[in-house]
Protein backbone atom coordinates (compact mmCIF):
# COMPACT_ATOMS: atom_id res chain seq x y z
CA UNK A 1 0.00 0.00 0.00
CA UNK A 2 1.29 3.29 -0.63
CA UNK A 3 2.23 5.82 2.21
CA UNK A 4 0.35 8.58 0.40
CA UNK A 5 -2.16 8.91 -2.82
CA UNK A 6 -2.84 12.04 -4.41
CA UNK A 7 -6.08 11.73 -6.28
CA UNK A 8 -7.45 13.78 -9.10
CA UNK A 9 -6.76 16.95 -6.78
CA UNK A 10 -7.50 20.79 -7.38
CA UNK A 11 -6.10 23.56 -5.49
CA UNK A 12 -7.68 27.31 -5.88
CA UNK A 13 -6.06 30.59 -5.55
CA UNK A 14 -9.51 32.50 -5.90
CA UNK A 15 -10.57 32.11 -9.57
CA UNK A 16 -6.76 30.63 -10.25
CA UNK A 17 -6.55 26.51 -10.52
CA UNK A 18 -2.96 26.47 -9.12
CA UNK A 19 -2.99 22.73 -9.31
CA UNK A 20 -5.19 21.13 -11.98
CA UNK A 21 -6.46 17.48 -11.19
CA UNK A 22 -2.80 15.85 -10.26
CA UNK A 23 -2.39 11.73 -9.23
CA UNK A 24 0.48 10.41 -7.51
CA UNK A 25 1.65 7.80 -5.13
CA UNK A 26 4.41 7.47 -2.72
CA UNK A 27 5.30 4.52 -1.36
CA UNK A 28 7.16 4.20 1.79
CA UNK A 29 10.63 4.84 1.61
CA UNK A 30 10.93 6.70 -1.39
CA UNK A 31 11.95 10.09 -2.25
CA UNK A 32 10.06 11.78 -4.94
CA UNK A 33 11.50 15.19 -6.39
CA UNK A 34 8.85 17.44 -7.82
CA UNK A 35 10.51 20.28 -10.74
CA UNK A 36 8.71 22.47 -12.83
CA UNK A 37 8.64 26.22 -13.71
CA UNK A 38 8.38 29.19 -11.24
CA UNK A 39 4.40 29.66 -10.77
CA UNK A 40 3.55 25.30 -11.33
CA UNK A 41 1.93 24.32 -8.83
CA UNK A 42 4.77 23.00 -7.01
CA UNK A 43 4.37 24.86 -3.93
CA UNK A 44 0.85 24.37 -3.46
CA UNK A 45 0.45 21.03 -4.09
CA UNK A 46 2.96 20.07 -1.23
CA UNK A 47 1.27 22.79 1.18
CA UNK A 48 -1.91 21.00 0.08
CA UNK A 49 -0.52 17.80 1.40
CA UNK A 50 0.67 19.46 4.74
CA UNK A 51 -2.58 20.52 4.57
CA UNK A 52 -2.09 24.41 4.36
CA UNK A 53 -4.10 24.62 1.56
CA UNK A 54 -7.73 23.11 1.45
CA UNK A 55 -8.59 21.31 -1.81
CA UNK A 56 -11.25 21.78 -4.21
CA UNK A 57 -11.13 18.67 -5.09
CA UNK A 58 -9.51 15.35 -5.08
CA UNK A 59 -8.36 13.70 -2.42
CA UNK A 60 -5.15 12.81 -0.46
CA UNK A 61 -4.99 9.49 1.40
CA UNK A 62 -1.88 9.13 3.81
CA UNK A 63 -1.29 5.59 5.48
CA UNK A 64 -4.75 4.35 4.46
CA UNK A 65 -6.38 7.22 5.98
CA UNK A 66 -8.68 9.74 3.60
CA UNK A 67 -7.27 13.36 4.92
CA UNK A 68 -9.91 15.53 3.43
CA UNK A 69 -10.65 18.16 6.16
CA UNK A 70 -7.91 17.24 8.12
CA UNK A 71 -6.30 20.61 9.28
CA UNK A 72 -2.72 20.84 9.33
CA UNK A 73 -1.43 20.81 12.69
CA UNK A 74 -3.48 17.36 12.93
CA UNK A 75 -1.80 15.94 10.10
CA UNK A 76 1.39 16.78 11.54
CA UNK A 77 0.09 14.29 14.71
CA UNK A 78 -0.27 11.74 11.88
CA UNK A 79 3.01 12.04 10.35
CA UNK A 80 3.47 14.23 7.56
CA UNK A 81 6.39 17.49 8.21
CA UNK A 82 6.64 20.58 5.94
CA UNK A 83 9.70 22.53 5.92
CA UNK A 84 8.38 25.65 3.87
CA UNK A 85 9.45 27.54 1.66
CA UNK A 86 11.78 30.66 3.47
CA UNK A 87 12.21 28.45 6.44
CA UNK A 88 10.24 30.27 9.14
CA UNK A 89 11.92 30.03 11.90
CA UNK A 90 11.32 31.94 14.97
CA UNK A 91 14.29 34.90 14.56
CA UNK A 92 14.18 36.23 18.41
CA UNK A 93 14.42 32.25 19.45
CA UNK A 94 17.23 29.74 19.58
CA UNK A 95 18.72 26.64 17.55
CA UNK A 96 17.46 24.94 20.65
CA UNK A 97 13.84 26.46 20.92
CA UNK A 98 12.96 26.48 17.38
CA UNK A 99 13.78 22.91 17.52
CA UNK A 100 11.72 21.91 20.80
CA UNK A 101 8.64 23.79 19.10
CA UNK A 102 8.12 20.98 16.19
CA UNK A 103 7.83 18.50 18.65
CA UNK A 104 4.45 16.64 18.79
CA UNK A 105 3.53 15.16 21.70
CA UNK A 106 1.43 12.41 19.95
CA UNK A 107 4.54 11.04 18.14
CA UNK A 108 6.98 8.97 19.60
CA UNK A 109 10.76 8.31 18.17
CA UNK A 110 14.43 8.81 17.76
CA UNK A 111 14.85 12.25 16.85
CA UNK A 112 15.97 15.00 19.60
CA UNK A 113 17.85 17.78 19.49
CA UNK A 114 20.84 15.89 20.14
CA UNK A 115 20.30 13.81 17.04
CA UNK A 116 19.23 16.88 14.98
CA UNK A 117 22.87 18.65 15.81
CA UNK A 118 24.29 15.10 15.15
CA UNK A 119 22.59 14.95 11.60
CA UNK A 120 23.86 18.53 11.29
CA UNK A 121 27.30 19.31 12.78
CA UNK A 122 27.16 22.65 11.80
CA UNK A 123 24.57 24.07 14.28
CA UNK A 124 26.06 21.94 16.87
CA UNK A 125 27.91 25.51 18.04
CA UNK A 126 24.87 27.30 17.38
CA UNK A 127 22.50 25.41 19.76
CA UNK A 128 21.80 28.44 21.88
CA UNK A 129 22.05 31.58 19.03
CA UNK A 130 19.14 33.10 17.91
CA UNK A 131 17.88 31.93 14.86
CA UNK A 132 17.75 35.37 13.29
CA UNK A 133 21.63 35.68 14.01
CA UNK A 134 22.23 32.28 11.88
CA UNK A 135 23.56 31.70 8.61
CA UNK A 136 21.14 30.87 6.14
CA UNK A 137 22.27 27.15 5.67
CA UNK A 138 22.21 27.01 9.33
CA UNK A 139 18.61 28.04 9.49
CA UNK A 140 17.83 25.81 6.36
CA UNK A 141 19.54 23.00 8.76
CA UNK A 142 16.88 24.25 11.70
CA UNK A 143 13.97 24.63 9.29
CA UNK A 144 14.62 20.86 8.50
CA UNK A 145 15.24 19.49 11.81
CA UNK A 146 12.01 21.35 13.39
CA UNK A 147 10.63 19.60 11.00
CA UNK A 148 12.15 15.89 12.01
CA UNK A 149 11.23 16.70 15.70
CA UNK A 150 7.80 15.96 15.09
CA UNK A 151 8.68 12.19 13.73
CA UNK A 152 7.30 12.15 10.51
CA UNK A 153 6.96 9.70 8.35
CA UNK A 154 6.52 11.98 5.50
CA UNK A 155 8.85 15.16 5.30
CA UNK A 156 8.09 17.60 2.28
CA UNK A 157 11.02 19.74 1.77
CA UNK A 158 10.27 22.97 -0.50
CA UNK A 159 13.59 24.86 -2.18
CA UNK A 160 15.76 23.86 0.69
CA UNK A 161 18.72 25.36 -1.47
CA UNK A 162 17.30 28.50 -1.93
CA UNK A 163 19.35 31.63 -1.39
CA UNK A 164 22.48 28.82 -0.63
CA UNK A 165 25.86 29.15 -1.48
CA UNK A 166 26.60 25.63 -3.75
CA UNK A 167 28.82 24.45 -0.36
CA UNK A 168 26.20 24.34 1.74
CA UNK A 169 23.69 23.41 -0.81
CA UNK A 170 26.19 20.23 -0.78
CA UNK A 171 26.32 20.01 2.85
CA UNK A 172 22.41 20.25 3.35
CA UNK A 173 22.08 17.14 0.65
CA UNK A 174 24.58 15.15 2.76
CA UNK A 175 22.31 15.34 5.64
CA UNK A 176 19.13 14.64 3.30
CA UNK A 177 21.03 11.48 1.85
CA UNK A 178 21.47 10.27 5.85
CA UNK A 179 17.99 10.74 6.12
CA UNK A 180 16.97 8.92 2.92
CA UNK A 181 19.47 6.12 3.58
CA UNK A 182 17.44 5.64 6.86
CA UNK A 183 14.12 5.16 5.36
CA UNK A 184 12.41 8.51 5.78
CA UNK A 185 10.17 9.23 2.81
CA UNK A 186 10.62 12.77 1.25
CA UNK A 187 8.67 14.76 -1.17
CA UNK A 188 11.17 17.84 -2.53
CA UNK A 189 10.67 20.38 -4.49
CA UNK A 190 14.03 21.10 -6.37
CA UNK A 191 14.71 23.95 -9.05
CA UNK A 192 18.50 22.22 -9.35
CA UNK A 193 17.70 19.07 -11.63
CA UNK A 194 20.56 17.38 -11.99
CA UNK A 195 20.68 17.68 -8.32
CA UNK A 196 16.03 16.76 -8.27
CA UNK A 197 17.10 13.45 -10.51
CA UNK A 198 20.24 12.30 -8.59
CA UNK A 199 18.89 12.15 -4.63
CA UNK A 200 15.68 11.08 -5.93
CA UNK A 201 14.34 7.82 -6.49
CA UNK A 202 11.09 8.99 -8.40
CA UNK A 203 10.55 12.23 -10.23
CA UNK A 204 7.43 14.64 -11.62
CA UNK A 205 7.52 17.74 -13.30
CA UNK A 206 4.36 20.12 -13.32
CA UNK A 207 3.54 22.43 -15.97
CA UNK A 208 0.18 24.64 -15.19
CA UNK A 209 -0.61 22.72 -12.33
CA UNK A 210 -0.67 19.78 -14.06
CA UNK A 211 2.09 16.65 -14.29
CA UNK A 212 3.57 16.78 -17.69
CA UNK A 213 5.78 14.17 -16.85
CA UNK A 214 6.51 11.44 -14.20
CA UNK A 215 9.11 8.57 -14.18
CA UNK A 216 11.88 7.33 -12.60
CA UNK A 217 14.96 9.46 -12.01
CA UNK A 218 17.35 6.61 -12.66
CA UNK A 219 15.76 6.14 -16.41
CA UNK A 220 14.24 9.04 -17.33
CA UNK A 221 16.77 11.19 -19.74
CA UNK A 222 17.16 14.54 -18.71
CA UNK A 223 16.18 15.75 -22.00
CA UNK A 224 12.80 14.25 -21.82
CA UNK A 225 12.22 16.14 -18.19
CA UNK A 226 13.35 19.52 -19.72
CA UNK A 227 11.06 19.30 -22.47
CA UNK A 228 8.32 18.83 -19.74
CA UNK A 229 9.56 22.04 -17.78
CA UNK A 230 8.98 24.16 -20.78
CA UNK A 231 6.08 22.29 -22.47
CA UNK A 232 7.58 21.01 -25.50
CA UNK A 233 6.42 17.86 -27.24
P1 LIG B 1 7.54 28.76 -7.20
O1 LIG B 1 8.71 27.94 -7.62
O2 LIG B 1 7.59 30.18 -7.70
O3 LIG B 1 7.21 28.67 -5.73
P2 LIG B 1 5.46 26.90 -7.70
O4 LIG B 1 5.60 25.89 -8.77
O5 LIG B 1 5.73 26.44 -6.32
O6 LIG B 1 6.33 28.16 -8.02
P3 LIG B 1 3.01 27.94 -6.70
O7 LIG B 1 3.72 28.83 -5.74
O8 LIG B 1 2.30 26.77 -6.18
O9 LIG B 1 4.00 27.47 -7.85
O10 LIG B 1 2.01 28.86 -7.54
C1 LIG B 1 1.11 28.34 -8.51
C2 LIG B 1 0.25 29.47 -9.00
O11 LIG B 1 -0.59 29.93 -7.94
C3 LIG B 1 1.01 30.69 -9.48
O12 LIG B 1 0.33 31.22 -10.59
C4 LIG B 1 0.97 31.64 -8.31
O13 LIG B 1 1.04 32.98 -8.75
C5 LIG B 1 -0.39 31.31 -7.71
N1 LIG B 1 -0.42 31.50 -6.24
C6 LIG B 1 0.37 30.90 -5.35
N2 LIG B 1 0.06 31.23 -4.08
C7 LIG B 1 -1.00 32.09 -4.19
C8 LIG B 1 -1.80 32.80 -3.24
N3 LIG B 1 -1.61 32.67 -1.93
N4 LIG B 1 -2.79 33.59 -3.73
C9 LIG B 1 -3.00 33.71 -5.06
N5 LIG B 1 -2.29 33.06 -5.99
C10 LIG B 1 -1.30 32.27 -5.59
Amino acid sequence: MSLLSVEDLVVRHGLLQAVRGVSFDVARGETLALVGANGAGKTTLLRAIAGAHQAASGRVTFDGADLSGVPSHERVRKGIALVPEGRRLFVQMTVEENLLLGRSADRAGDWSVERVLETFPNLKPRRHARAGHLSGGEQQATAIGRALMSNPDLLLLDEVSLGLSPLIVDRVYASLQELISSGTTIILVEQDLNRALSVSNKVICMLEGRIALAGDSMTVSRDEVTKAYFGLH
